[in-house]
C-alpha cells in the first residue's frame, strides 16, 4: 500500500521536516450519521509525529463521534482510518492490540470509583492486554511517580480532586506507551480552578513529544499549545491550519465569529 501517496492526496497544512513521515493517524473522507443525522460528512486530515492537533467546533458538531470512531468505540460508514500502517476500519483488524496503540481520556467518568488509583491504573493492562500484574504495576507506579501522584496510589477517586482525576486517567492512557492519545475535553467538566494542573500535564507530554489529538474549548491553550487546530462544522472541516492561521487570520466569517465568542 502506498501510504505517502494516500497522505499526499489529504490536505496537509504547515508542511515539516515531518512531511516525509508516514503519519501517526490519517482520515480518509470518513462518513458517519446516526439515522438520519450526517453528523461526519467527508472527514480527511492526518497528524504527523510529535504533533498536537487541537480539534474545535461547536457543541454537537462531531468531535466526540470523530474520536470515538477512531477508538473503535464507533464504526465509520465509509472512508479508511490509518493509525501507522494499520487501517483500523479494517474489518478483520485486532480491535484489542489498535486500542493499546491508542490512549484515551474523555471528559468525565474515568476511574471506577470502587478502585484504588493503582487498580485503575493497572485494570486494562492486565485484563485487556494480558500483562502480568508486576509488569502493570511497575509501570503504573513509574508514570504516577512522573506526574507526582505515587503516593497516592493506594488512595480512591474520592480521595482526589477532579484534576488529580484526570492527570491519574492521563496516566493510565499512557500505560501501553501508545502512539496517539486522544483527549476529549478533558477539562470541561472541572472547576475552573483544576484546568490549569491538567493542561499542564498536556503541555508536559507535547515537549516529550506525544503525538496527540484534542477536542477542547479552552482556545488559549489550542492557540498556543496546539501545532494545528482543525474545525469542524456541520459535519465537514471548515478549517485546517496553524492556530494563527485559524483563529487569528481565516477570513472566513462564521469561522470569525465562532472564535468571536471566545474572547
Ligand atoms: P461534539 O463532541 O462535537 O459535541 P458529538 O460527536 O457528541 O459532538 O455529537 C454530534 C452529533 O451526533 C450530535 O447531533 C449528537 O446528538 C449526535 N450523536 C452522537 N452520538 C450519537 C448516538 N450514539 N446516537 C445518536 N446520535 C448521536
Ligand atoms: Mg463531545
Amino acid at each position: 500500500r502506498n501510504l505517502t501517496a494516500r497522505a499526499d492526496a489529504v490536505t496537509s497544512v504547515g508542511a515539516s521536516s515531518a512531511a516525509d513521515a508516514t503519519p501517526v493517524l490519517l482520515l480518509d473522507n470518513i462518513r458517519k450519521s446516526f439515522g438520519s443525522t450526517q453528523v461526519l460528512r467527508g472527514i480527511s486530515f492526518d497528524i504527523r509525529p510529535h504533533e498536537v492537533v487541537a480539534l474545535l467546533g461547536p457543541s454537537g458538531s462531531g468531535k466526540s463521534t470523530l474520536m470515538k470512531c477512531v477508538n473503535l468505540l464507533e464504526q465509520v460508514d465509509d472512508g479508511q482510518i490509518w493509525l501507522g500502517n494499520t487501517d483500523i476500519t479494517d474489518p478483520r483488524a485486532n480491535q484489542d492490540r489498535i486500542r493499546a496503540r491508542i490512549g484515551v481520556v474523555f471528559q468525565q467518568f474515568n476511574l471506577f470509583p470502587h478502585m484504588s488509583v493503582l487498580k485503575n491504573v493497572t485494570l486494562a493492562a492486565i485484563k485487556v492486554h494480558h500483562w502480568s500484574r508486576d509488569r502493570a504495576e511497575s509501570r503504573a507506579l513509574e508514570l504516577l511517580d512522573r506526574i507526582g501522584m505515587r503516593a497516592k496510589a493506594g488512595a480512591y477517586p474520592d480521595q482526589l480532586s477532579g484534576g488529580q482525576q484526570q492527570r491519574v486517567a492521563i496516566a493510565r492512557a499512557l500505560m501501553t506507551d501508545p502512539e496517539l492519545l486522544l483527549l476529549d475535553e478533558i477539562t470541561s467538566a472541572l472547576d475552573p480552578m483544576l484546568v490549569g494542573e491538567v493542561l499542564s500535564m498536556v503541555a508536559e507530554l507535547k515537549s516529550q513529544g506525544t503525538t496527540i489529538l484534542m477536542a477542547t474549548h479552552e482556545m488559549s491553550f489550542a492557540h498556543d499549545a496546539a501545532d494545528r487546530v482543525v474545525l469542524l462544522r456541520r459535519g465537514v472541516i471548515a478549517e485546517n491550519g496553524t492556530p494563527r492561521e485559524v483563529m487569528d487570520e481565516s477570513e472566513d466569517p462564521e469561522t470569525r465569529e465562532f472564535f468571536a465568542h471566545f474572547r
